[in-house]
């Protein structure tokens, strides 16, 4: 009987493990480009033809290659960097290691031309489908060219997979990106069919962001600085009054490497929840430093997942350093006052010269009004949002007359009506003031819930909510599965305020409660929190402190059908003012609408 097992040809075998790695031009663009980066290269200049098709061309000013390592370079296994193998990516191509090469040689035509610094001359090697056809000494300058021409000219059922041109550019462009922007401080250019798409110059994270995608996102950008012992987060975040309905550009890199991350774009989400529209993503550009042996690495080349060994730990750090980032940046006084597309107004620096942040989390001051010296508020005057002050200190004229004369933007004239604006109440629910450019309608509810909401998210930060003591201690009884619940909330519950002593397994003796509370009832509170707990339970520590605030949040905040006097009115609407999110109420939910004399203009004369 013949045998029927036959080893493959070489060529075939590599032609099949080459469809492994490069699966169109931009694997091999990618391939090359990291190949260049490796070499040390400081300017990277990538040229294609026909979407790649025709031709991939990447020069690099890096180390280049002996003539011995020229022709080595296209073998399977041949490579230089075993030495890295604790390198997290170095892990990743493990199974590929130093097959890159070996498979684009193998399915295309390439040239190699490639001089090291103490080489008079350089050397070219020819190699198409895995042959060496040609090597000869040629003149060049230091470093490394690679031109690939024919992708797939031997394999035309891949030739004839490949996309649109269109379609496979999009793919180049995308590696493209994702390589230069971890890379600023290498110069990059792009050149596709003749025209150059990017000519990027060595600088920081910000000029690369601006270089790719335009020099307009200067003022778009917030930085984000975390480090801690086991994780740090560095790069960009776009402002939330930026976010686009599009999915707009969400980059994350584990140690300089593109990742995609569903659960770690949703503490994204997440930070970003209350401040952008429902339809709106949020634009991201974020590196994830952690020790690569906290990683588990996908071993597919190709593949862009990552596992972190705990990423709960990376989602909170990651949570508060965007959370962090949009406190800093104090949105609210920025476009709570102006025209609906005039979102170029800035009152940065009354905001930065006087706004401090501490905490990581949430770091922010809810009774801080960037407009406002004289404001002294105490502890229960915020929560019950009564004031002592009654007269007004003229901060809506600052806010609509005095900035507004600062800055160009706003045509305007001071606002007349700005120090005697008053407060009416329509229904009882919402707050009708006037401000400059118009009218200002608020719901006092959703305002009251957003004021309350950051409070105790503050509280529950910073250690720091105040406690009444009850003089007769209730006693709450649950059952038992919802004792242990309560108990898992207990240190969450304390920072807002609430002292709870455990009298046996299912009895908790509420012997202090949070001094926003008054006349509230603390049991039905706890209830109220216990359900919520219990519907949305999570083991984030983030997830439970929101979840806390939102709850307490909702329950005490006034509710519409509550009779309010003019300073009530006033508080309200100053404390609104001052939250790092004026716009919509923790649930998603509108807070207020700005009526414009515009509008009303318009409305009179149709
Ligand atoms: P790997 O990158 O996994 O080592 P490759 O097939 O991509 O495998 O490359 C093989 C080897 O060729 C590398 O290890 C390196 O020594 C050399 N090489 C590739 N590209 C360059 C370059 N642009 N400059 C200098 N050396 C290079
Ligand atoms: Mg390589």
């Amino acid at each position: 009987m013949l045998d029927v097992i036959k080893l493959l040809p070489e060529n075939v075998a590599n032609q099949i493990a080459a469809g492994e790695v490069i699966q169109r031009p931009a694997s091999a663009v990618k391939e090359l480009m990291e190949n260049a980066l490796d070499a040390g290269a400081t300017q990277i200049d990538l040229v294609v033809k026909d979407a790649g098709k025709a031709l991939i061309m990447v020069t690099d000013n890096g180390c280049g290659m002996s003539e011995a390592d020229a022709r080595l370079c296209f073998e399977r296994h041949a490579t230089s960097k075993i030495s890295k193998a604790e390198d997290l990516f170095a892990i990743r191509t493990m199974g590929f290691r130093g097959e890159a090469l070996a498979s684009i040689a193998a399915i295309a035509q390439v040239e190699l031309k490639t001089r090291r610094q103490e080489d008079e001359v350089g050397v070219r090697v020819v190699n198409e489908g895995s042959v060496i056809k040609e090597q000869t000494p040629v003149p060049m300058a230091v470093g490394t060219t690679f031109s690939v021409k024919n992708l797939f000219f031997n394999v035309p059922a891949r030739r004839n997979f490949l996309k649109s041109p269109a379609a496979e550019m999009r793919h180049i462009d995308e590696e493209f990106t994702r390589i230069t922007l971890m890379n600023p401080e290498v110069g990059f250019t792009l050149v596709s069919d003749g025209k150059e798409l990017y000519h990027l110059y060595p600088g920081n994270l910000k000029q690369r962001i601006m270089g790719l995608f335009g020099s307009n996102y200067d003022g778009k950008l917030l930085p984000v600085s975390q480090d801690t012992d086991r994780v740090n987060i560095h790069g960009y975040i776009v402002k939330p009054e930026f976010a686009k309905k599009t999915r707009g550009e969400q980059f994350f890199f584990v140690n300089r490497r593109f990742i995609k991350h569903p659960y770690l774009h949703h503490a994204l989400e997440n930070a970003f929840m209350e401040m952008i529209p429902q339809d709106s993503f949020p634009g991201y550009f974020l590196n994830i430093e952690v020790d690569p042996s906290d990683i588990d690495v996908n071993i597919h080349p190709t593949k862009t997942e990552v596992n972190f060994l705990d990423v709960k730990l990376v989602y909170a750090i990651l949570h508060a350093a965007v959370r962090k980032a949009i406190g800093q940046n104090n949105l609210s006084p920025m476009i709570d006052f102006e025209e609906p597309n005039n979102l170029g107004f800035d009152f940065g620096e009354v905001v930065k010269s006087s706004n401090p942040i501490v905490q990581p989390t949430v770091p922010v001051d809810p009774t801080y009004n960037p407009f406002s010296q004289k404001r002294e508020f105490t502890q229960s005057s915020f929560g019950g949002f009564k004031s002592e002050r009654t007269e007004h200190p003229g901060d809506w004229r600052l806010l609509y007359g005095e900035r507004a004369d600062q800055t160009p933007m706003v045509e305007e004239q001071p606002a007349e009506t700005g120090q005697n604006s008053h407060y009416l109440q329509l229904s009882h629910s919402y707050i009708v003031t006037t401000v400059k450019s118009g009218l200002l309608l608020i719901d006092q509810h959703l305002a009251h819930y957003r004021i309350l909401y950051e409070k105790f998210l503050k509280e529950l930060e910073t250690n720091e909510g105040h406690s009444q003591q009850e003089l007769f201690p209730q006693p709450f009884t649950l059952n038992a599965n919802d004792a242990s619940l309560l108990r898992e909330l207990l240190p969450e519950l304390e920072r807002v305020g609430f002292v709870l002593e455990q009298a046996n397994s299912t009895t908790f003796m509420i012997n202090g409660t949070p001094a926003d509370l008054s006349e509230g009832d603390p049991i039905s509170l706890l209830e109220k929190m216990l359900e919520n707990y219990k519907q949305n339970r999570s083991d984030l520590q983030l997830d439970r402190k929101l979840g806390i605030a939102k709850t307490m949040a909702a329950q005490l905040s006034i509710k519409a059908n509550t009779t309010l006097s003019e300073v009530e009115m006033q508080n309200l609407v100053d404390q609104l003012f001052g939250c790092s999110v004026a716009e919509v109420a923790p649930d998603g939910k509108k807070i207020y609408t700005l009526i414009t004399i515009d509008n009303i203009t318009e409305q009179l004369n149709n």
